[in-house]
C-alpha cells in the first residue's frame, strides 16, 4: 500500500525554545486569529501497557477494525493551508508493525515532502525495529517517563491491566524503554520525555528530571495531571502543590535540556502573586518554554478508523465532523465557533497567552469567565 512517492526535505530550522511550531501564539500573532497549523491522527487502539494516568486508557481495544485509506488522509493534509506539524498518537501507534509501514512512515514521508514537522507520542518499548522504521523521517519521538526506578515503571504502567503482570516482564520493557530511547537520540531524533505532576510524582520530579537526562532525552516536558475520564479516580494535586513542585524542578533541573512546560493551570491574569511570580521566573529561565495549550486553538484530532474529528483524542466534547465528507479548515472554522471553543478564546498579547485549556478550565476555574481577566504584568 505504501505506494505513495514524495520528494523528502529536510526542514531548515531546527526545533528549539525559539521554534516550537506547535505552539498555537505564532498562528495567532502571525494571521490574528486562530488558525489550523497542526493535525493529530490516532491510528492505533491498540497497547502492550495500561498506565495508571492513560488519557485514552477507555478506547483501548484487543483487536480493532480496519483504517480508513491514506489517501483520504493525505488528501485531507494537503488541503490544510497553513499546515505545520502532524503529530500520530494511539494507543501504543506502533503497536501494528502494519501500521507502522502502511501508515506511520507515509505519513511522516509525506511531513518530510511538504517542510513540516512530526511527532509520534509513543512508549518506546516494543523492538527498536518498529522506531528505527521511523527515525530517518521523525522529528520528535514524545514518550512518557513518570519513573525513578523499574519498580514504578511496573506500578504505574500495568495499574490497569486486569491480570496480572510480572515486575521481571515490566523490568525488561523498562530497560528496552531507556534502550530505545538512547538509539533515537542517536539516530537524531529529538527524543522529549513528559513527565505528568500528579499526586505521585510531584515529589519526585526532581528524581526523575535527572534520570531522563541520563537516558539522553534533548527535551523534558512537563504537564500537570488532569484526571480524564479512563484516570478520573486518580486524586487532585492542588495548585500550590503544583507551583511547589515546578519550583523544585526549576531549582534543581539541568540547565542544558530544553524544559517545556504545558497546560499549566497558572495565568498571567491570576489574582495570585505567587503564581504570577512562577510565570515571570518561567519566561526569565534559560531554556525554558510555556507552550499555550494546541488543543482546539492550532490543533484539530482525526480519528483514523472513523474518520471523525475531535478537539484532542481524549476529549468529552463529542466528535464535530468527519473527514470523509469535509476539508479539516472547515472543520476547524466550525469549532472555532462553537460554544466551548469560545469559552477559553481570551488573549492577552503583552503576556503571549491565549486562554487556558478546556480541562483546566473545567476542573480549577469552572465559574471564571476569562473575557473578563486581564494580564497583570
Ligand atoms: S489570555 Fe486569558 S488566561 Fe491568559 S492572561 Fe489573559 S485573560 Fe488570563
Amino acid at each position: 500500500m505504501n505506494s505513495i512517492d514524495f520528494a523528502l526535505q529536510q526542514p531548515s530550522n531546527p526545533l528549539s525554545p525559539h521554534n516550537d511550531p506547535w505552539d498555537p501564539i505564532r498562528s495567532l500573532q502571525q494571521f490574528g486569529r486562530h488558525t489550523l497549523t497542526s493535525v493529530e491522527m490516532t491510528v492505533s487502539n491498540l497497547c502492550n501497557m495500561r498506565c495508571e494516568h492513560c488519557a485514552v486508557g477507555d478506547t483501548l481495544v484487543m483487536t480493532e477494525p480496519a483504517k480508513l485509506p491514506l489517501e483520504l488522509m493525505i488528501k485531507r493534509l494537503d488541503e490544510v493551508k497553513y499546515l505545520e506539524t502532524i503529530s500520530i498518537t494511539g494507543g501504543e501507534p506502533s503497536f501494528s508493525d502494519r501500521t507502522v509501514k502502511e501508515y506511520m512512515v507515509p505519513l511522516l514521508q509525506y511531513a518530510r515532502s511538504r517542510g513540516i514537522r512530526s511527532q509520534i507520542n509513543s512508549n518506546v518499548t516494543l523492538p527498536y525495529s518498529r522506531y528505527e522504521q521511523l527515525a530517518p523521517y521523525l522529528d520528535v519521538m514524545h514518550i512518557s517517563f513518570n519513573y525513578t526506578n523499574a519498580d514504578d515503571f511496573h506500578q504505574i504502567g500495568f495499574a490497569k491491566a486486569g491480570h496480572h503482570v510480572s515486575r521481571d516482564a515490566a523490568a525488561k520493557l523498562y530497560d528496552r524503554m531507556i534502550d530505545n530511547a538512547r538509539r533515537l537520540s542517536d539516530a537524531g531524533v529529538l527524543v522529549s520525555a513528559e513527565s505528568m505532576i500528579n499526586y505521585r510524582t510531584h515529589s519526585q520530579i526532581a528524581e526523575i528530571h535527572k534520570l531522563i537526562m541520563e537516558m539522553g532525552c534533548q527535551r523534558h516536558e512537563v504537564h500537570p495531571m488532569y484526571p480524564s475520564s479512563f484516570a478520573k479516580d486518580l486524586p487532585v494535586l492542588s495548585r500550590e502543590d503544583m507551583r511547589k513542585a515546578i519550583e523544585r524542578l526549576l531549582d534543581t533541573r539541568d540547565k542544558n535540556i530544553w524544559m517545556l512546560f504545558g497546560t499549566l493551570p497558572f495565568y498571567h491574569c491570576s489574582e495570585n502573586p505567587e503564581e504570577r511570580d512562577l510565570l515571570k521566573r518561567l519566561a526569565a529561565e534559560p531554556n525554558v518554554t510555556v507552550r499555550n495549550d494546541p488543543d482546539g486553538r492550532n490543533r484539530l484530532n482525526v480519528n483514523l478508523f472513523t474518520g471523525e474529528v475531535f478537539v484532542t483524542d481524549f476529549s468529552d466534547v463529542p466528535a464535530f465532523g468527519n473527514i470523509e465528507g469535509e476539508k479539516l479548515d472547515d472543520l476547524f472554522d466550525r469549532w472555532l465557533d462553537h460554544s466551548l471553543a469560545r469559552s477559553v478564546n481570551c488573549h492577552c498579547p503583552a503576556a503571549a497567552c491565549c486562554g487556558p485549556n478546556l480541562l483546566v478550565k473545567d476542573m480549577y476555574y469552572n465559574e471564571v469567565d476569562f473575557h473578563q481577566k486581564k494580564a497583570i504584568l
